[in-house]
């Protein structure tokens, strides 16, 4: 029942248990609610550069897991919005309370499959692909939603989905990037680096 203040949108009040966000991108992990499936933060912070967010654009955050990627999205500006496109009903319920907290209430919510759940949504200036982009036709739904100029990001941590990350890039171009993590993490009594999966970052602007 944390209460976060959004610099952006509320005036900073002092309340006990308030938490005054960050302007950068790439909020810490436990400040959103999840199950372990979230784009963790150092990725996050990447992959909302890649997304390369504009005032008043809308973005599809295709898989929203805990909604962090549409969250951060829409606490760039005001003016933002997000789609967040999940499949699991209780995640669905979790990316609703993340955005409440997050002082973000406005971020829209599809529970349901994509491609399916893409369909008749408000076109997007920019998509984000962080699950079920490997399911037949999720991937092509997104290349095609977008508008000229569009941006689309899509993060692969399977091979499945590495797959369809590389030969997107031998077909459209864009950029591929390869992203390595490790955090510090105890051995008995001293310290080791702990990798995270390596994720496979593909961007490209239509
Ligand atoms: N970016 C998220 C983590 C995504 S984990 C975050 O930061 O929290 C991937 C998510 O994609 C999972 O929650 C899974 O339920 C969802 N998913 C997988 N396939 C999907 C599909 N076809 N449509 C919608 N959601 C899907």
């Amino acid at each position: 029942n944390i209460n976060v203040l959004n610099m952006v949108a509320v005036e900073v009040i002092a309340a006990d248990h308030a938490r005054i966000l960050p302007l950068a991108c790439g909020l810490n992990d436990d400040l959103f609610d999840h199950d372990g499936q979230i784009t963790k933060r150092e990725i996050r912070a990447l992959t909302l550069s890649a997304l390369a967010p504009r005032r008043g654009e809308i973005l599809w955050d295709i898989g929203a897991g805990s909604g962090s990627i549409g969250i951060e999205w829409m606490l760039r500006h005001p003016s933002m919005r997000a789609i967040a496109i999940e499949g699991d009903a209780t995640r669905a319920v979790r990316i609703g309370h993340n955005a409440a907290a997050m002082g973000v209430p406005g971020l829209r919510i599809v529970k349901g499959t994509a491609p399916d759940a893409l369909v008749g949504l408000p076109k997007p200036d920019a998509i984000f692909i962080g699950g079920g982009g490997s399911e037949p036709g999720v991937f092509d739904a997104a290349v095609e939603a977008l508008g000229s100029e569009g941006r689309l990001v899509a993060n692969a941590v399977t091979l499945e989905m590495e797959a369809v990350l590389l030969a997107a890039h031998a077909r459209l171009g864009g950029s591929l990037s390869r992203l390595e993590i490790s955090r510090v993490t105890s051995i008995g009594k001293m310290l080791g680096w702990r990798p995270a999966m390596p994720v496979t970052q593909w961007i490209w602007t239509k």
